[in-house]
């Protein structure tokens, strides 16, 4: 006779038991407990800005529901949608020759990351070994979980401060063996709030050229553009899928959530020209189909207004951006034993707290890494922002202070944390 085993025994899959939640969802989410109970938090953790989405955003949004859009709609999105994403990315970004069938739309920039690596990389199969893909650290901190997830071997590379948190050529060289499928690229950068100019994204474009040509056949580049439009540091944004040698291996993801603070809408996109674009979008309809099959209809239109109606809300919001990563920068420079390169896009500032490990917080904690600095500090100063562990190599070091939040939060944030580092001795 068979033993039934109690419902709490089950095992969950040994792919999920492994896969790390995501960090910065958790300390968002522990800052709002705090806040619940009456604790005066001020959080700089999420990754979210403080404004609401446009209005054209909104009223398109309303007018489909009220017009009855509430079925399925086509796997990959509309094609009119799809059509003005091409268009865009042609215009904007340089990326020359995509159809509508070339271009996916994702539910939210993340499941676009779900969608490549699950479509290219596989495991390791028959004694073999699994796809390489290449991950410049600190990073955002799903690339690694999913890429593993989807069966591939993470290959962090690990960039320095004084390089701005950019990946040099050398070290990409370095990093690409036969097995490397996926090289992930983000400018700007979650979390080092850094960019790459025209000339490092060329450099780097050249390597994947040469090993593409050589020991990587197979290589392809996932370039996160997410935060392209939330730039201030006088380096304009540059796509990688706009330089024509590799530009059909080149994948760019984009999306609404942050230039046009449309998080809770869940818009991303994918594309890829030339016949490996349309199948690999084509493996990635396939994955959609069978997991959330289509955005909802009713934010179709709503993308359409971001695209056509909505450019001063946008300037208007990164303007915002601009002036508080003017303000927090010169802020945290004046804390003692904080480093930081300049932000120049996205909303963070990433500043080394390690000048500060081996001391003692006056509430008594070891100041051992970046978890227990900021750990301290939400619990001692109820200022919360994310250790940079879960960002990979080198982010251990650093904490990921956001500045989606107003002028005087960023003024108060600050004077808090300055007073909690002056307590360490
Ligand atoms: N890529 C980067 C670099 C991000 O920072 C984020 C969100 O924080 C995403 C992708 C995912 O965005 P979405 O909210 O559209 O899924």
């Amino acid at each position: 006779m068979t033993m039934r085993t109690q419902p709490a025994q089950i095992q969950l899959s040994r792919r999920v038991s492994a896969l790390k939640p995501s960090s910065t969802l958790a300390i968002s989410a522990k800052a709002r407990a705090m806040k619940d109970q009456g604790i005066d938090v001020l959080s700089f953790a999420t990754g979210e800005p403080d404004f609401t989405a446009p209005q054209p955003v909104i009223e398109a949004a309303i007018k489909a529901l009220e017009a009855g859009d509430t079925h399925y709609g086509p796997v990959p999105g509309d094609p009119e949608t799809r059509s003005m994403i091409a268009e865009k990315l042609e215009r904007e970004n340089g990326i020359r020759g995509l159809s509508p069938d070339q271009v996916i739309l994702t539910v939210g920039g993340k499941h676009g990351v779900h969608h490549v690596t699950h479509a290219l990389l596989d495991p390791a199969t028959d004694g073999g070994t699994p796809d390489e893909v290449v991950i410049p650290t600190p990073a955002w901190v799903s690339y690694a979980p999913v890429s593993q997830l989807a069966g591939g071997k993470v290959v962090e590379v690990q960039t320095r401060a004084e390089d701005d948190f950019l990946l040099t050529p050398e070290q990409l060289d370095r990093s690409i063996t036969e097995r490397t499928k996926l090289v992930f690229l983000n400018s700007p950068s979650n979390p080092c709030g850094t960019m790459y100019t025209e000339a490092q994204i060329r450099d780097l474009a050249k390597v994947i050229a040469d090993a593409a040509d050589s020991r990587a056949p197979d290589l392809v580049v996932l370039s996160d553009e997410l935060y392209e439009k939330i730039i201030y540091g006088g380096i304009p944004h540059f796509s990688i899928g706009a330089v024509p040698e590799i530009a059909e291996r080149v994948v760019t993801l984009g999306g609404m959530s942050k230039a046009w603070a449309m998080t809770g809408f869940r818009v991303g996109y994918l594309a890829c020209p030339g016949e490996f674009g349309a199948k690999l979008i084509g493996a990635c309809r396939k994955l959609q189909s069978q997991s959330t099959t289509c955005l909802p209809t009713f934010i179709l239109p709503s993308i359409r207004a971001a695209l056509t109606e909505c450019d001063a809300q946008v300037e208007e919001m990164r303007g915002a951006f601009e002036r508080r990563a003017g303000l927090i920068y010169g802020l945290v420079s004046e804390i003692p034993g904080l480093v930081c390169p300049k932000p120049t896009g996205a909303f963070y500032v990433f500043p080394d707290v390690s000048a500060h490990f081996g001391k003692r917080s006056k509430g008594g904690a070891e100041m051992s890494s970046a978890d227990s600095f900021a750990a301290a500090l939400l619990e001692e100063h109820h200022v919360a922002c994310v250790p940079g562990e879960d960002f990979g190599a080198g982010g251990e070091r650093c904490c990921r202070i956001s500045f989606a939040c107003s002028d005087e939060q960023i003024r108060e944030g600050m004077r808090r944390l300055g007073e909690f580092v002056a307590g360490l001795s």
